[in-house]
């Protein structure tokens, strides 16, 4: 009596092997379809960088690009889960080159198929570009540029000075950051802003010498804010010292 087959063999093998090759189908699709989803998200994140370095000619906003970027990703995108903005730096300079603008986030992927693979996947990427200022090169100051780590504190859109920590202008006034962990476990969110949702990323403000609240741009507490940046840029944007405090 014959107990297997050549037939019957067959049968076994593609009993184990098909299952095995949907299987590697099927994630195959899975890596594909978030790759797709994350170049998209970073083509979103280019295009409205170059939006941002084209703006920077007429208007110096620095506060929009992360929440633009924030809200068209999230629209644009079918499968993310969450998206953060871990760091944004407006109009600094590094290694020589001047108004660089730089954008880092990170995503979260998954558990959106039905096998569950690829449940949480996690995409980092962080894009540079230069913004068209109108100002050709740092040639001319860029001895004293390299040398001059000074930190400054300026108000974007309120008067063409540069404060010392120590002025009393900023003493009543909020601070523009970035939400990160660190600022959440210090200060707590304000009641108008709580309704916002504000995540780690997202811009807030932040009284440094009083209060213990953080709120979001927009929120009734604050009028005008400060943020803090390196003094050769800040002259380098035709800010001038303060009379009050020498800029020191
Ligand atoms: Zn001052
Ligand atoms: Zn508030």
């Amino acid at each position: 009596m014959k107990r297997f087959t050549r037939k019957g063999s067959a049968i076994v093998e593609s009993a184990i092997l098909i299952p095995v090759l949907v299987i590697a189908l099927w994630l195959f699709i899975c890596v594909s379809i978030v790759l797709m989803d994350w170049s998209n998200a970073t083509f979103v994140v280019a295009d409205e960088l170059r939006m941002q370095s084209i703006k920077t000619a007429f208007v110096h906003e620095p506060i929009s690009g992360p929440m633009l970027i924030k809200r068209r990703v999230e629209h644009e995108s079918h499968m993310l889960n969450e998206f953060h903005v871990t760091k944004y730096r407006y109009l600094f300079s590094k290694n020589g080159i001047d108004d660089l603008i730089e954008f880092r986030c990170e995503g979260n992927f998954g558990g959106r198929n039905p096998l569950n693979l690829l449940s949480s996947v996690n995409l980092k990427q962080s894009v540079l570009c230069r913004a068209f200022t109108g100002c050709e090169s740092l040639s001319k100051d860029k001895g004293e540029k390299e040398n001059d780590k000074t930190v400054v504190y300026i108000f974007p859109g309120w008067g063409k000075h540069y404060h010392g920590k120590g002025c009393r202008t900023l003493k009543n006034n909020p601070m523009r950051v970035v939400l990160n962990r660190k600022i959440r476990s210090k200060y707590k969110c304000c009641p108008y802003s709580k309704k916002k949702k504000p995540k780690i990323g997202n811009v807030v403000m932040i009284f440094p010498n009083s209060g213990w609240d953080y709120h979001v741009p927009g929120c009734s507490h604050i009028e005008k804010y400060y943020e803090e940046i390196l003094r050769s840029d800040a002259k380098q944007q035709g800010y001038t010292a303060c009379a009050i405090c020498g800029g020191q």
